[in-house]
């Protein structure tokens, strides 16, 4: 007799995207003339930049011949591609040596796989809001307890909330936890950890024998210099923290899918050797996983040279000049918006204490604007929406023409 893995009957979300597609199509299908703009979705939209288009295609070219030809690769990855992944973190000052690199097809798998290789009782701490997929791993893994719908909250977590009084970082737990998920720059929030901030994180991981999983998904959309763009560049993160970054929004691979994972030799948890959670994650991966694609990983091995770099931060400088527009039109009419500086989200404040799904429906019914309630990223979320500067600009300046004339704050 089969049963099913009960832990899924708890997870709350699956309800953030499907209703605000809900409440689209209603308000569309009594409206059918109007053009809803979509600010909501992270999704890119701006064409692959030459230099990755060259290399994708002279790799569908070799295989295309018996002698090129290529089948299965490594499950870690290509080594060309993980050595010019080390050189990339050398040029911010940072060695990573590469057999540290676990090359993926993206990191939202990772993101979700990475517990697997920690106990069952180990307690989580995750910044609230958050990205769903670590909530959600960690909860069809059994490490919580059932959703509290009054709190917003699965009973088991430790939630760091970030708001206002703490500038949308958050501070290190209170009491002893044993994993704790970051994201920085942040989605939803846009908001960015400065060197002092990560390093509290890291002191906190190594006197209390934690690990920090770091998502690092918008390290590229850091423009200011004083910030962190990986957590190894923070004294003692080798021992202590797990590194997860994607060519999604870095180069528009959103579609084309690839990422990679570093697990350092020195990382060590409570009860284990140093370079022991390196062997578990490269056991998990050669077991469960046959390695990205080839074609990805040759446009991947383009992104990092110096053509493909300057390529792709053109296009996230076209993002950010998005997001900059966002931010004037909202700031225009009012609004308080964090974000959008070295992070491709804006975080608003929903005015005259307006939940998130009310301020949702304002954009949608007076300006026919679709933006994400910040509610459904986690209970702190409540009161804000996010705002994507992910489209065509020409998009973007028409759905602010519609804001910033229509919207009643
Ligand atoms: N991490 C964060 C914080 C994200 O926002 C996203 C995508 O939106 C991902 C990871 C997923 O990245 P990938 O496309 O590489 O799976």
């Amino acid at each position: 007799m089969a049963t099913i893995n009960t832990h899924y009957r708890k997870l709350s979300a699956g309800y953030l995207f499907p209703e605000i597609a809900r409440r689209a199509k209603a308000y569309q299908s009594e409206h059918p003339d109007a053009f809803l703009h979509k600010l909501g979705i992270g999704n890119t939209t701006e064409a692959l930049p030459p230099a990755i288009l060259e290399g994708l295609h002279n790799k569908i070219e070799k295989l295309g011949h018996v002698d090129t030809y290529s089948g299965y690769g490594d499950e870690q990855g290509d080594t060309p591609l993980r050595e010019a992944l080390s050189q990339y973190y050398t040029s911010f000052g940072v060695d990573i040596k590469s057999d540290e690199f676990f090359v993926s097809d993206g990191a939202k798998a990772d993101a979700a796989n990475i517990q697997s290789i920690f106990g069952d009782g180990n307690v989580i701490a995750i910044q609230d809001p958050a990205y769903p997929v670590y909530v959600d791993s960690n909860v069809v893994s059994g490490r919580t307890g059932s959703f509290n719908s009054e709190t917003g909250r699965y009973d088991g977590f430790v939630y760091l909330p970030a708001h206002s009084g703490n500038n949308f970082i958050p501070s290190v737990p209170e009491e002893k936890v044993d994993i704790m998920y970051l994201c920085s720059p942040n989605n939803p929030t846009g908001a960015v950890m400065n060197h002092e901030q990560l390093q509290s994180f890291v002191d906190y991981a190594r006197t209390h024998k934690a690990v920090i999983i770091y998502d690092a998904a918008y390290s590229e959309f850091i423009s200011d210099p004083s910030l962190p763009r990986t957590i190894y560049e923070i004294e003692g993160a080798k021992e202590c923290a797990i590194e997860i970054n994607s060519f999604s929004k870095f180069a528009g691979f959103t579609g084309v899918r690839l990422g990679w994972t570093i697990v350092p030799h020195q990382l060590m948890c409570e009860n284990s050797e140093a370079g022991e959670l390196h062997k578990l994650w490269n056991r998990r991966q050669v077991t469960f996983f046959n390695g990205a694609s080839n074609i990805s990983q040759a446009g991947g091995l383009s992104v990092l040279t110096e053509r493909g770099l300057s390529e792709c931060r053109a296009v996230i400088a076209y993002y950010m000049n998005n997001a900059r527009i966002i931010r004037e039109g909202l700031q225009q009419i009012g609004l308080e918006v964090i974000g959008g500086k070295n992070a491709p989200y804006l975080w608003v404040k929903s005015p005259n204490g307006l939940t998130s799904w009310q301020f949702f429906d304002k954009f949608l019914t007076e300006c026919q604007v679709i933006v994400t309630p910040g509610s459904g990223f986690g209970p702190a979320g409540e009161g804000y929406v996010r705002i994507s500067s992910f489209g065509h600009k020409e998009h973007i300046e028409k759905a602010m023409l519609s804001i910033v004339k229509n919207l009643s704050v």
